[in-house]
């Protein structure tokens, strides 16, 4: 493998700050649906292992076609709408040769595509700034409907940008699961 290639994380960090920063959106949840449909087909798929993303250059338009499971839970497929977006909107297509990479080359460029997803979906001052304090489940709940992710989504986000670490909202679940029982 090129030992030059790896994951170019402020590159990432700056290209979703920029889009961000271009479609002005002023509050979460990002509409990443309406925003893949600028740039991709999509399809719906019954098993699309979640999703897929081709690249077809003699496409006339829309040059990218995008298959996404129609049986996942919605924040998951927003995540999923966001990583094929963020292949998208970092050029992998057009400045990698995609079909005559190796496995670990796809793979640098899929971590690329999920940080752009987190920056997209959660952009780090959005979360900080509504996140309150001290967290419960139910406002972690807040958060993950109103970012409209996953539970381990929001959880990673947090511990990523050093709010609450993934140790201590795990705590906080094992907590309610015990008053439960109890
Ligand atoms: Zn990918």
């Amino acid at each position: 493998m090129n030992s030059n290639f790896k994951v170019r994380s402020s590159y990432v960090h700056d290209t979703a700050n920029k889009f961000l920063n271009n479609i002005a959106f002023t509050q979460p949840p990002i509409p990443v649906l309406s925003l893949i449909k600028q740039y991709a087909k999509l399809k719906w798929h019954a098993d699309a292992c979640e999703g897929f993303i081709y690249y077809d250059p003699f496409r006339r338009k829309k040059k990218y076609i995008v298959s996404i499971d129609k049986e996942m839970i919605k924040g998951r497929t927003n995540w999923t709408i966001a990583h094929e977006l963020g292949h998208i909107i970092l050029n992998h297509f057009i400045e990698f040769d995609i079909d005559n990479l190796n496995d670990e080359e796809h793979d640098i460029l899929d971590r690329e595509a999920e940080i752009f997803a987190r920056e997209l979906l959660m952009p780090r001052e959005w979360v900080k700034s509504n996140c309150e304090h001290p967290l419960t489940i139910s406002i972690l709940a807040k958060l993950k409907n109103l970012f409209d992710v996953s539970w381990q989504a929001i959880t990673y986000r947090l511990d990523e940008l050093n709010i609450y670490s993934k140790d201590y909202v795990l705590s906080l679940h094992e907590a309610r699961k015990i008053e439960k029982e109890t």
